[in-house]
């Protein structure tokens, strides 16, 4: 089943992992260097079984795209990344199942060559589909919910090294727990996903939207595409970049015009950061193209984002948009001098327990910022502050100085995920620094 694309990216990756043995195995951004570097590479579910029920604490490792310690440890790795076939297209149901290592990059253009596609993406197609879901990983889109919202079953293998199966439909209490699961519940092994048919997505960008612009029209300007990101390093009162992802089949139709709400629209493609080079950018300008090829930011094959980075994003009710955009505005000073660029995007709200979006329509400020720890560390307790009063959450993967106390507040099911994973793990098999000093105190 495993195309000689999916095949060629698992070779690079594999080569690229070995090669980091040879140094100091670290996250994708180098800004944090794993506790061990012994890391068994299941070949199989049996083998996956066998590691499970030997083993009394470990991490599963996905594409180690998380700039926080998450998946960190000094234990020992377990990585599925191997395990990354597809295993059954049905279209009748519109689902696929896959093995939980598969990444979106090899995952999306089996979809699109058979007639399909996921709804929505992350900006990076590099990631794992089990990593980005643990996380609750997200795209743009008022209407869209985040990647974890596709899974329809799952199949985990629990701390007894036995097997759980289970469906939205049939679960849906443990399922909305498990999804969500941080990688503190067990070994996700199988996943379904929701499926649509394939479709064409047009990228238009234009610059200088001008911050009142925005504060005026947040919906009008959040529900003008599919998929809607706007760039910004808080200076001259404007978001210097507008990303509009457009469904070629959407009503009504969008008619692309020199001027959006005040900003010029983009006469080439540009990078976020627009002194970047564009080369591992998404098409712009227009252009048609497959949904897989639109709705991330960044190409497969090419390095994402700026590379030597780190990254925050917080997330806060939609109704609290405008005040908390204002919010971050005021710190804009203090921000900008660490900063490579931000980007403001929309989430549905969804009923996943630890999900960013639970129970609320969210819009997420997120940080790319330039890899200062010391003077990263010093600034997020202020963003933290100046977004408390509209209950910001974090991401998951993402780095931020929150207390275990605020977490729970901002979680409502905090409480109920920490006991299922005591039923589940009750010897914290899965557990880790990050997940005792966050969410197990
Ligand atoms: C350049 C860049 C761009 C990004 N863009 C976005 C974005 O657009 N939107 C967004 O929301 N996030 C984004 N992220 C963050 C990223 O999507 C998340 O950090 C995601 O979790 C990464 O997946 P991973 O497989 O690399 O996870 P890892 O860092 O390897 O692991 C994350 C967690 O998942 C667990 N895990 C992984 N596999 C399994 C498994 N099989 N079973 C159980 N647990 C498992 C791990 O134990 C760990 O707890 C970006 C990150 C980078 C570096």
């Amino acid at each position: 089943m495993k195309s000689l694309f999916a095949t060629a990216v698992t070779a690079l990756w594999s080569s690229a992992f070995s090669s980091a043995f040879q140094h100091k195995m670290t996250n994708w951004a180098g800004n944090l260097e794993y506790g061990t570097e012994r890391l068994h590479a299941a070949t199989s579910m049996a083998d996956v079984q066998r590691f499970v029920k030997a083993n009394s604490q470990f991490k599963v490792l996905g594409t180690r795209h998380c700039f926080n310690e998450i998946a960190n440890t000094d234990t020992k790795f377990l990585s599925l990344r191997s395990l990354d076939k597809v295993i059954e297209l049905d279209p009748k149901t519109r689902t696929v199942t896959t093995e939980a290592g598969i990444s979106y990059g090899q995952l999306c253009p089996y979809l699109d060559q058979r007639g399909f596609a996921l709804h929505n993406l992350a900006s990076l197609p590099h990631i794992s589909v089990a990593g980005a879901c643990n996380t609750a990983t997200h795209g743009s889109g008022i209407k869209n919910g985040n990647l974890a919202t596709q899974v329809s079953a799952l199949e985990m293998v629990m701390a007894s090294g036995d097997v759980l199966k289970l469906t939205r439909d049939k679960d849906s209490d443990t399922f909305r727990g498990v999804t969500v699961g941080l990688g503190a519940l067990g070994v996700i092994t199988k996943v379904t996903l929701d499926l649509q048919p394939a479709f064409t997505v047009k990228q238009y960008v234009y610059e200088n939207l001008p911050f009142d612009q925005l504060y005026q029209n947040f919906d009008a300007i959040e529900a003008s595409a599919y998929s809607v990101s706007l760039f910004t390093d808080w200076q001259k009162h404007r978001i210097n970049e507008v990303w509009l992802k457009v469904r070629t089949d959407a009503e009504p139709r969008f008619e692309s015009k020199p001027e959006f709400f005040g900003a010029q629209i983009a006469t080439k493609n540009l990078h976020p950061i627009a002194e970047l080079s564009v080369e591992n950018c998404t098409e712009q300008m227009g252009v048609p193209g497959p949904w897989f090829e639109r709705l991330p930011h960044f190409r497969m094959g090419f390095m994402p984002s700026a590379g030597k980075e780190l990254q925050s994003e917080y997330f806060v009710p939609r109704r609290h948009a405008v005040e908390a955009i204002f919010a971050v505005e005021r710190l804009r000073d203090k921000v900008t001098p660490h900063l490579l660029i931000s980007e403001i995007r929309t989430i549905a709200a969804d009923d996943l327990w630890l999900s960013t979006a639970y129970k609320q329509e969210s819009v997420a400020i997120h940080f790319t910022w330039k890899q200062d720890w010391p003077a990263v560390s010093k600034l997020l307790p202020e963003i933290e502050r100046e977004l408390a009063p509209f209950d910001a959450r974090p991401h998951w993967g993402k780095l931020f100085t929150m207390s275990p106390a605020h977490l729970r507040s901002r979680y409502e099911r905090l409480s109920d995920f920490v006991a299922l994973a005591r039923k589940l793990d009750p010897r914290g098999k899965f557990r880790n620094k990050f997940l005792e000093q966050t969410i197990f105190i």
